[in-house]
């Protein structure tokens, strides 16, 4: 009864200041059938973080995330298709057809602080949601929706600055990076996303604190870098790497001053956007063979000038330039194969003997690789022609494409 009233006041706060309402069609319904499980056991829950945020500036959501009074244990107690997972925080994914719903019990800031190996505070301790709403990092990604009451609470002033198109950190942004230098990085991430001015303490912070990016574990930073270059808003990613000087930490060959260089990324980043935007798939391993091909071309060429052999050239090319490039940022070794084999396959385009053209066609990775050979063809690395041959032969039934081999002129 209590509770039924406090709902309703909240409802009339909330209508009193957010008129804005929450478009109800793009929630999922699998995650109002988890707060409706969670509710009837008397737990409290909502969904909160990039959902809400998302669906507060007219997007869709890509994923739902559930916070509730429940722990993991009972959570996992109430889903038949439930596991636990996570080590430094312990959380329930939930599954059905449609796909998984993360639900994570509120938690407080870490009082006894437990450092782990790889550097990251343990952060396993349960709180409410008032402590959980104020360990969470910005104060768009704090606002909590229940969609059966209907009722938003947004403690730290999240739809505000969302409608000010601002990026509020929760505390001290200092403070908040120093616990999880990830932060910084999400920061970029989000306001390269959605558009959002970096608030000016959060810019003073990530100045000061930007050389803690080099102590993020290697799994984080990995999944991280991908979302800020794979996930629809590359271009926007890459111009704020520049604006606070980053990329000397990741991606030296951004700072290359070859108007040719920078050209080839950029080109290469809009392309990859418009990939996520019709909803094609996208490699990381394109995507960091184009972040290095100007260091792979440079050194391909110089030893152009002395090997006998170019494809000897190309490979030392790229065993140097991976060596190098695993020391700032350690690439997995099944994205490394990836990016050696687009390279790898390069010079094989230019090759147009029949034999060959049809071999290279049935090369696992030659869509990738010609995807790439476009990029070069756009940018006048290779013979006048070779790229407009290779699209009029992939698209052309069996009999044109015959032909189009025999009327090669061979060199
Ligand atoms: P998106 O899913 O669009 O990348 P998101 O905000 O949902 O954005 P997630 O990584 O899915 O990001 O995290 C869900 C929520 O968990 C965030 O909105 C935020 O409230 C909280 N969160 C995630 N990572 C951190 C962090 N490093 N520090 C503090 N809070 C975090
Ligand atoms: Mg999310």
């Amino acid at each position: 009864m209590k509770s039924k009233f406090i709902d309703a006041v909240k409802q009339s706060v909330k209508s009193l200041f957010y008129p804005q309402k929450i478009d109800e069609t793009k929630i999922s319904k699998h995650a109002i059938e988890i707060i409706k499980v969670l509710k009837k056991n008397n737990y409290e829950a909502y969904i909160v973080g990039g959902a809400i945020r998302d669906i507060l500036m007219n997007k869709n959501p890509k994923d739902f995330d559930i916070a509730t009074d429940a722990t993991p244990e009972q959570i996992k107690l109430l889903f038949r298709r439930s596991r636990i997972i996570g080590r430094r925080f312990k959380l329930v994914h939930v599954m059905d057809g449609r796909g998984i719903i993360e639900v994570s019990t509120f938690r407080a800031k870490p009082h006894n602080k437990e450092v782990m190996r790889n550097g990251v505070t343990k952060d396993n301790e349960y709180g409410t949601l008032k402590e959980d709403a104020e360990r969470r990092d910005f104060t768009c990604n704090s606002i909590y929706y229940n969609p059966l009451t209907k009722v938003l609470i947004d403690l730290y002033g999240g739809v505000k600055d969302i409608r000010a198109k601002k990026l509020a950190m929760i505390g001290d942004p200092k403070k908040r990076f120093d616990e999880d230098s990830v932060r910084i990085l999400r920061a970029i991430r989000f306001s390269a996303k959605l558009n959002l001015t970096i608030d000016k303490n959060i810019l003073e912070a990530i100045e000061s604190k930007k050389s803690q990016l080099q102590s993020i574990p290697y799994s984080r930073l990995f999944d991280e870098i991908m979302k800020l270059f794979l996930t629809g808003h590359a271009l926007q990613s890459f111009d704020l790497f520049k604006r606070f000087n980053l990329s000397k930490y990741y991606f030296p060959s951004f700072e290359s001053k070859n108007p040719k260089a920078q050209s080839f990324l950029l080109k290469g980043l809009s392309d990859t956007d418009d990939r996520v935007r019709a909803n094609k798939s996208v490699n990381p391993g394109f995507l960091l063979a184009v972040f290095l091909w100007s260091d792979v071309k440079k050194l391909w060429e110089e030893r152009n000038k002395t090997s006998i052999n170019t494809t000897v050239a190309l490979h030392d090319a790229i065993d140097l330039v991976l060596a190098k490039q695993s020391k700032v940022f350690p690439i997995q070794k099944r994205v490394g194969v990836t990016m050696s084999e687009i390279w790898r396959l390069q010079p094989r385009f230019s090759k147009l003997h029949p034999k060959r053209i049809y071999r290279l066609l049935g090369h696992p990775r030659f869509r990738a690789a010609y995807d790439f050979m476009l990029l070069r063809d756009h940018h006048e690395e290779i013979e006048f022609g070779l790229g407009k041959w290779w699209t009029n032969f992939i698209v052309a039934d069996e009999h044109t494409k015959s032909i189009l081999v025999k009327n090669i002129k061979l060199k």
